[in-house]
C-alpha cells in the first residue's frame, strides 16, 4: 500500500467507531488506508457503564471485541496506548512505535473533571471504563463485608454521588436497586444505607424538562436517595466529603460524576484547549490543524445560544460521520460540510423499568421511558453489529445475567 493516503482514527468509542464505519462504508477499493487505534480490542458502551459499577448487570454486556464490528478487509486494528500526536512530523506515538497519518481523527474521549477539588482525584470513584465499573462494585461490595466485621462503622454503608447529571443520577438509580440484595446478603439492615447526590447546581439533570426532573427526583427519593442540591462539593478525604458551608459526610464511597474535560493526549499534543476539550471549526478540524479532526468528548462544539453542546453518545457518533465524510472531501480535494448536531432528545435511566425521556417534543416517563432507552441502545447495536449483536446484548430482562 505504499503511496496510499492514510487516514488514521484515534479511539475506538462512539465517535471513533461511527468514524471507522462511516469511512469502511463511503471509500473506494484502494483510495486509502484506515486505520482504527484503540488501548484495548474491544469497544464498550460507556452509556451503560453505570450498570456493571453498581453490580446490576455484568461487565461483560456493555463489551464488543472491534474485530466483530469493523471490516478487517478495509480497516487495519492496532492495539496500542497512544502517547502524543506530533502534528509537524505527522505521526502519532504510542507505546509501541509511531503510526504516521495523511488525515487524523482524534476520538480519545474524555477524562473527569475535578474541577481542582482537593482530594477527589485520590479519594474518589469515576465510571469512565469497563475496569472502573469493576473496581467500583468490588469496593461496594467490600465496603459491606467491612460493615459486617465492624458494625460500629455505620459510615461504611454512606455512598456520596458527586454530579446530578446523566452520569450520577443513572447510578444512583442503579445503586438503589442493588442496595437490598446486597443487604439481604450481607444481613444488613437496610435502615442504615445512606446515599447522598450532591450537586453545585441548583438542579438536577440539567437540559430536562422541570416536571421530568421532578418526576425522577421524586422516584429516587422514595427509594432512599438524599438530595443536595445547590451544594458544592469543597474537598474529599479518605473519610468522606466536605460539603457546602463546611459540613462533612462520612462516607465509605465517594463516586464523583461532576464533569468531563478531553483526553490528556491534546494538551500533550499542543492544541488549544479549554477544560482538554478542543473548540473544533464547523467542519470538525482543530483550530491550525487542517489534517486533524476532533471530535466526540474531547471536542467542544457550540449550540445556537454560543454555548458548548454537552458532550454525549449521541453528537459523538452524529461528530464520527460527519468527520469521516469531511476527510473523505479533503482526500478526494472536494469542499467539505459544515457539522450541524440534531438534537433528538435524550433518556435517563433511573433503575429497572424506569426512566425519564424526552424526544422531540415528547415527555415520556416510567416504563415507556425505559423501553424507549431500550429501544435507543438496540438501534446503537444494529447498527454497528446488526441482529446479532441486538440479540447478543440487549437486556429485556437485565437481572437474568448477572
Ligand atoms: C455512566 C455514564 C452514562 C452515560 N449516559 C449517557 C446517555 O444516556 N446518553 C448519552 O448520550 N451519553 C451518555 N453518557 C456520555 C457518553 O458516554 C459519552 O459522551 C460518549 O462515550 C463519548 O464518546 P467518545 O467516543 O468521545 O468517547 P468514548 O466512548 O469514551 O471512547 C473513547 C475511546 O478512546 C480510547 N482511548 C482513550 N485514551 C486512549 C489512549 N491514550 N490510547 C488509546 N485509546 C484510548 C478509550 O479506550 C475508548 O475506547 C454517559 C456517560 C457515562 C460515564
Amino acid at each position: 500500500m505504499a503511496g496510499t493516503k492514510k487516514i488514521v482514527v484515534l479511539g475506538g468509542g462512539y465517535a471513533g467507531i461511527s468514524a471507522v464505519l462511516a469511512l469502511q462504508k463511503r471509500l473506494g477499493r484502494g483510495e486509502a488506508e484506515i486505520i482504527l487505534v484503540n488501548k484495548h480490542d474491544y469497544h464498550y458502551f460507556t452509556t451503560w457503564l453505570h450498570k456493571p459499577a453498581a453490580g446490576t448487570d455484568s461487565a461483560d454486556r456493555p463489551k464488543v471485541d472491534i474485530r466483530d464490528i469493523i471490516d478487517p478487509r478495509k480497516v487495519s486494528f492496532r492495539k496500542r496506548d497512544i502517547r502524543r500526536i506530533d502534528t509537524a512530523a505527522r505521526t502519532v506515538e504510542t507505546d509501541e512505535g509511531d503510526i504516521p497519518y495523511d488525515v487524523l481523527i482524534v476520538a480519545l474521549g474524555g477524562e473527569p473533571e475535578t474541577f481542582g477539588i482537593p482530594g477527589l482525584a485520590e479519594h474518589a470513584f469515576f465510571i469512565r471504563s469497563l475496569n472502573s465499573a469493576r473496581i467500583i462494585r468490588e469496593h461496594i461490595e467490600r465496603r459491606f463485608a467491612e460493615f459486617r466485621s465492624d458494625e460500629s462503622r455505620t459510615e461504611l454503608l454512606t455512598f456520596v454521588v458527586g454530579g446530578a447529571g446523566l452520569t450520577g443520577i443513572e447510578f444512583a438509580g442503579e445503586l438503589v436497586n442493588r442496595i437490598p440484595e446486597l443487604c439481604r446478603e450481607h444481613g444488613v439492615d437496610p435502615a442504615l444505607v445512606n446515599i447522598y447526590v450532591v450537586e453545585a447546581a441548583p438542579t438536577a439533570l440539567p437540559g430536562f424538562d422541570a416536571g421530568l426532573v421532578e418526576h425522577a427526583m421524586e422516584h429516587l427519593k422514595r427509594k432512599g436517595v438524599v438530595f443536595q442540591l445547590g451544594t458544592p462539593v469543597k474537598k474529599c478525604t479518605s473519610e468522606g466529603v466536605e460539603i457546602g458551608e463546611g459540613e462533612f459526610i462520612r462516607a465509605g464511597t465517594v463516586i464523583w460524576a461532576g464533569g468531563i474535560r478531553g483526553n490528556r493526549v491534546l494538551e500533550a499534543s499542543g492544541f488549544g484547549t479549554t477544560r482538554g476539550r478542543v473548540a473544533v471549526n464547523a467542519y470538525l478540524q482543530a483550530p491550525g490543524f487542517g489534517d486533524v479532526f476532533v471530535i466526540g468528548d474531547s471536542s467542544m462544539v457550540m449550540n445556537d445560544q454560543g454555548r458548548p453542546w454537552p458532550p454525549s453518545a449521541q453528537i459523538a457518533i452524529q461528530q464520527g460521520e460527519a468527520a469521516a465524510r469531511n476527510a473523505i472531501a479533503l482526500l478526494r480535494g472536494r469542499e467539505m460540510t459544515p457539522f450541524r448536531y440534531v438534537h433528538r432528545g435524550t433518556v435517563a435511566s433511573l433503575g429497572r423499568g424506569e426512566a425519564i425521556g424526552s424526544v422531540g417534543r415528547c415527555k415520556v416517563k416510567g416504563l415507556a421511558a425505559a423501553i424507549l432507552k431500550t429501544v435507543i441502545d438496540a438501534r446503537y447495536l444494529y447498527r454497528i453489529g446488526g441482529v446479532r449483536l441486538v440479540l447478543r446484548k440487549t437486556a429485556f430482562f437485565p437481572h437474568q445475567s448477572r
